[in-house]
């Protein structure tokens, strides 16, 4: 993660380089600013210029470092380097950090004391600094903030704090007190576009969750999502419904629901095949290795999309995909 990534944060991203480059850096900084808008990504992107061993103040991307302090492990997903630590309710198995129960309420102080407080009174693995990431920091719970306390007025030499949060009022003061408060404002709604563009969203489609997202391209994303979602199970619904209908009036009501937006369209399709998979499975299941209806629709719909891809009509297509599907005796 780079800070050229990150759009929309002029002011954020200007002062952290230029504290980079002049190495000032402070041991302990707060990123306050809604959820979703790059707060992350320059937390990932402050570490790596930290740890990077290349001598780029803004970290080279290329060496070892730079490379492992944004590429992340399986199984807890965190940080490849072993000197960028994530912080973050539920991040870690209890067992993990000597608990019996998992941190449902807030980062506890376990957590604090086995990834933080047992390793700053150490220097860093490797790397030329230890940065520590604090996410949704206001989840610290008052004991495991304490802890923190000492640690982050006098963290030791190379070694980093960012507390992100998008709620800093539920910080306790004295952790505000000691954190030096770097903003990041909403995203403008143009840059909101042009990421749900690159995720390959529909103009309108985009211009409505934009116009819901208050800036946060994480919760303007989620819309999409849900939307999508919504649509496809609306779209499976209507078309199995049609299957069964006594006459072909729901088929062509089908047809006529469909996009003609060709991805939307596609999306559509795949979601009908993977449901008609489903049923062809449970069918082969009970009735054995004969191709029963499932499976023969689950192969028109494949049919279908072969044809979507070769520029077939869209209305075309789905009114011909359900009179095939329709023709399939059940
Ligand atoms: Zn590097």
């Amino acid at each position: 993660m780079s800070f050229d990534a990150i759009q929309g944060q002029t002011a954020a991203i200007g002062t952290l380089t230029r504290i980079l480059r002049r190495g000032q850096v402070h041991h302990a900084l707060r990123f306050e600013g809604p959820d979703g808008v790059g707060k992350e990504m320059a937390a990932f992107a402050l570490a790596r210029a930290l740890v990077c061993t290349a001598g780029d103040p803004l970290g080279c991307g290329q060496c070892s470092a730079c490379q492992r302090a944004s590429s992340l492990c399986e199984s807890p997903p965190v940080p490849m380097h072993p000197d960028v630590v994530l912080i973050e309710r539920g991040l870690y198995p209890p067992e993990l950090l000597g608990r019996r129960s998992p941190e449902l309420q807030d980062i506890s102080v376990d957590q604090v004391r086995k990834l933080v407080l047992e390793r700053t009174p150490y220097p860093p693995h490797e790397g030329r600094a230890r940065v520590f990431i604090v996410r949704r920091a206001d989840e610290l719970s008052i004991s495991a903030a304490n802890s923190l306390l000492k640690t982050l007025e006098e963290p030791g030499h190379d070694t980093y704090f960012v507390l992100l949060t998008s709620r800093p009022a539920r910080l306790i003061d004295t952790v505000r007190s000691r954190s030096f408060r770097i903003r990041f404002a909403p995203l403008p709604d143009a840059v909101l576009l042009g990421i749900l563009e690159r995720h390959g969203i529909p103009q309108p489609q985009a211009q409505e969750a934009v116009a819901l997202a208050s800036g946060s391209a994480s919760l303007a994303l989620s819309i999409v999502d849900a939307d999508s979602a919504k649509r496809r199970q609306a779209f499976v619904d209507a078309a199995l419904r049609a299957i069964g209908a006594p006459d072909m009036v729901a088929a062509l009501d089908v047809a006529d629901a469909k996009s003609s937006d060709k991805r939307v369209l596609r999306e559509n399709l795949e979601a009908l095949a993977a449901r008609l998979a489903r049923a062809a499975r449970a069918d082969a299941l009970h009735d054995g290795p004969r191709a029963g209806p499932m499976a023969m629709r689950y192969q028109i719909v494949l049919q279908a999309m072969r044809e979507l891809e070769r520029n077939a009509s869209t209305s075309l297509l789905v009114e011909n995909m359900m009179l095939r599907l329709r023709a399939v005796a059940g």
